[in-house]
């Protein structure tokens, strides 16, 4: 906050220049890429748009499980643009395999599909997708389909390697792991994604990738940028690379970890069905049946001034969601499940008050492992 509390400078400038040129190329350590990264004044929802709309063709067929809340939402920008998505079911307490999108194309004997859309992390549900598996498998069956991941919510709090994994375009915003306010979206684009955005033909203007990189490449951009955002941007790099992003994302794990130790010591279910495609990002956590965990929410809010998510959707009043993203250590996460624990404590949830002491001895034995 203090970085982005200070004049703004010329756009058009030796200054901004430099730092265009420096936070791209960071921003490409932290996609793990070396092609492009744009940035956009926008949530990602808009992100979302500039994938499908620079990708494809009108009536360009695409591939969406319905992992959750956030991918319906970006299956219904497709559908918006005219493009035929192919929705399939899928139970979103489980991450979304590689085996399930394999089978899909495996029977797309004409290649229709051309695009497999996936969230990486569904913040709405609390569970994290193998999309390393899905990479590597659609690039092993020699499927031409590009993959679209969203990773709003996996970048800085979960391993993500754009090049490696084989995906075409990145999705992400600035108010999650990045830890700023929100405002900034970003993409990350693979040479496929590219030379795809050549030849597709749904209309874009203001997520055009080709102004983007035609300025990007003098330092600046197409439009005004969110230059005091920029400073923020920045500033919460040198965080990251301070800490180094290996360490951010193992105290990520350890804090997702210590959460789930609490939501099974209370007596509670998480919404992941596996532990291991629990979100490092964030903990989704069941009510027991007839309670209402907006209820819940709104006793934390009024007894101890805290914000928990809440059902997105379908998942309304059934879940209540614990973040624990971003600038946040041990002793912050302690706090957090205490003011939980006594919210479910007012509420009357019948849960054991065990959960801050299951969450200490879980971290306890985690630094002691080390
Ligand atoms: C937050 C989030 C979004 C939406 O981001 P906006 O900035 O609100 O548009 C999309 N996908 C996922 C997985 C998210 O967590």
């Amino acid at each position: 906050m203090r970085a982005m509390s200070r004049p703004t400078i010329d756009h058009r400038g030796p200054e901004f220049q430099e730092m265009t040129y420096q936070l791209l190329e960071e921003m490409q350590l932290i996609f793990r890429t070396e092609h492009p990264v744009l940035i956009y004044p926008s949530s990602a929802t808009g992100a979302w748009e500039a994938a499908i709309t620079n990708a494809l063709s009108p009536g360009d067929s695409v591939l969406v499980f319905n992992q959750g809340f956030f991918t319906e939402k970006w299956a219904q920008v497709a559908e918006r643009f005219g493009l035929h998505v192919q929705f399939k079911p899928w139970e979103s307490r489980r991450g979304l395999t590689a085996d399930a999108v394999m089978e899909v194309l495996h029977s797309d004997v004409a290649r229709s599909v051309k695009a497999i859309l996936v969230v990486h992390n569904e913040t709405s549900t609390g569970v994290t997708s193998d999309v390393e598996a899905i990479g590597n498998e659609l690039r092993e069956s020699g499927h031409p389909a590009l993959l679209l991941v969203d990773a709003v919510s996996s970048l800085g709090t979960t391993d993500f390697q754009h090049d490696e994994w084989g995906v075409d375009v990145t999705v992400s915003g600035s108010q999650k792991g990045l830890m700023l306010p929100p405002g900034l979206s970003f993409v990350a684009l693979s040479p496929r994604a590219l030379a795809a955005s050549e030849s597709a033909r749904l209309p874009h203007s203001y997520w055009s990738w080709r102004d983007h990189l035609e300025f990007n490449k003098r330092g600046f951009f197409p439009y005004t940028p969110a230059t005091n955002l920029f400073f923020g941007l920045n500033e919460a790099l040198s965080m990251l690379r301070e800490e180094g992003l290996p360490t951010v994302l193992e105290r990520h794990a350890r804090l997702a970890g210590a959460t789930r130790a609490a939501v099974s010591a209370w007596g509670l279910e998480g919404y992941a069905l596996e532990p291991s495609e629990s979100s490092n990002a964030l903990t989704a956590v069941m009510m027991p049946n007839g309670l209402d965990a907006d209820e819940v929410r709104r006793i934390v809010l009024e007894q101890s001034n805290m914000s928990l998510g809440t059902g997105l959707g379908k998942l309304r009043g059934r879940i209540f969601r614990i973040g624990h993203l971003g600038d946040l250590n041990t002793l912050s996460l302690i706090g957090t499940i205490a003011g939980v624990e006594m919210g479910l404590a007012s509420a009357r949830v019948p849960v054991s008050l065990e959960g801050v002491s299951a969450a200490m001895a879980f971290l306890m034995n985690e630094s002691e492992a080390e």
